[in-house]
């Protein structure tokens, strides 16, 4: 008998996928300019040139030096570039021993939940969340504990938060800039959220970790600051991706932070390195590993995103909807026109309009709309957006 569970995760694709797979179907049959695509969260701004250039250099060494297996936690010189970033940008006293590379965030977060978590205990997210973290958390036989969603402002029910800890919590994932609300959890946000979690573990009398999953730390507008965690919570782990600040989802790079200062460090660490082991995810990809060293201050450059985020937000709101105007990212999260946010998409749909309903993001009601896309795109689908508002607005759902 093969793994029941793992069957299930891999015969049904997840909501964004399918809408996806639609999307590509209805586009061979009207045309690619026809169909406002929203759905998949995929960069649309090319790599920074350094990468081009840092492949290139990397290209003229011998093969063995580009293509071979690296330490199981990643190339010295790799962590030690990344640790210098992070101490010169954040202030931070970060060595090469704190970095572990890995294939991306997915991998840094499953690696991270396995070595902290046994069977039976309990994670803490804030709607709205990342639908995967389900997924990698039941993975490792915890349960996921989801606060809901704090309106109008989507950052931290604090009060909630405290009365969902229990002795059982191990550990709390944040994500900000956040994906699917575009919102950055301000100073103040963290502040309070880890006064909380030093209270708690000192009450329980033992470390709960917080987890700080950070694709979209490079992707913010308008000066906003996004805090680094580290500097607030000593109990933290690093999730950083490099798939969308330097727009390379599909080389899968990424790392760790794991601070010298975190609770039971000794075990900690290794846990983290027999996690990689066992998920295979050792020796990030070698080529990868080197051109993000030779790039490690560098960003794709996002005003194309902000300029998307503000033609969108001013015509949406002119059009009438509801939505918050996103600090980071490149999601946004707009109020559906009726309850049923599945019903919701289903009439956008009449309108070639591919948005995802926000249920699986723990907070229904919403959908969200990814603007990585073309400018044409998001100029072009107003009208559809219209169209669909004067839609509700004639026939009262
Ligand atoms: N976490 C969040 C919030 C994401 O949005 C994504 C990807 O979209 C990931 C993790 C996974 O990113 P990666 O490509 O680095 O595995």
């Amino acid at each position: 008998m093969i793994s029941q569970e793992c069957y299930e995760l891999g015969s049904k694709s997840s909501v964004i996928r399918e809408i996806f797979s639609y999307g590509l179907k209805r586009k061979a049959e009207i045309g690619e300019d026809k169909v406002y695509d929203f759905s998949l969260g995929n960069p649309s701004i090319p790599a920074p040139e350094s990468v081009k250039k840092a492949i290139l250099e990397l290209m003229e060494l011998p093969p063995e030096k580009v293509h071979a297996y690296s330490p199981a936690p990643g190339d010295p010189k790799v962590r030690t570039a990344i640790a210098d970033s992070l101490n010169r940008r954040f202030g931070e006293s970060f060595r090469m021993e704190n970095i572990f590379m890995t294939c991306g965030a997915a991998a840094s977060l499953n690696i991270c939940l396995k070595a902290l978590l046994n069977a039976g205990e309990e994670v803490i997210t804030f709607a709205p969340f990342f639908p995967e973290y389900r997924v990698w958390v039941e993975g490792v036989g915890a349960t996921l504990n989801v606060i809901p969603a704090k309106l109008p402002d989507f950052q931290i029910d604090a009060a909630a938060f405290g009365q969902a800890i229990t002795p059982k919590t191990k550990v709390v994932i944040v994500n900000t800039p956040n994906n699917p609300s575009g919102v950055v959890y301000s100073e103040e946000t963290i502040k309070n959220l880890c006064t909380i979690l030093k209270k708690k573990s000192e009450e329980y009398g033992a470390p709960i970790y917080l987890i700080t999953d950070e694709p979209y730390r490079e992707i913010v507008y308008d000066d906003i600051k996004v805090p680094y965690l580290t500097k607030y919570y000593d109990n933290t782990l690093v999730c950083y991706s490099y798939s969308k600040s330097l727009s390379l989802p599909g080389e899968r790079i990424g790392y760790i932070v794991i601070p010298d200062r975190i609770a039971d460090h000794e075990h900690v660490a290794p846990a983290i390195a027999g996690a990689a082991r066992v998920l295979g995810f050792v020796c990030a990809p070698s080529l990868f590993q080197q051109v993000v060293a030779k790039c490690v201050d560098d960003t794709g450059d996002i005003s194309a995103y902000k300029k998307n985020r503000d033609i969108l937000v001013d015509g949406l709101n002119r059009i009438g909807y509801t939505c918050v105007k996103p600090q980071g990212a490149f999601y946004l999260f707009m109020k559906a026109l009726e309850e049923d946010a599945y019903a919701f998409c289903e009439r956008a749909k009449k309108f070639d309009l591919l948005l995802v309903p926000s249920d699986d993001f723990g907070c229904p009601g919403y959908v969200r709309i990814s603007y990585c896309v073309s400018e044409k795109t998001i100029v072009d689908s107003m009208p559809a957006f219209e169209k669909l508002m004067e839609e509700y607005r004639t026939n009262a759902v």
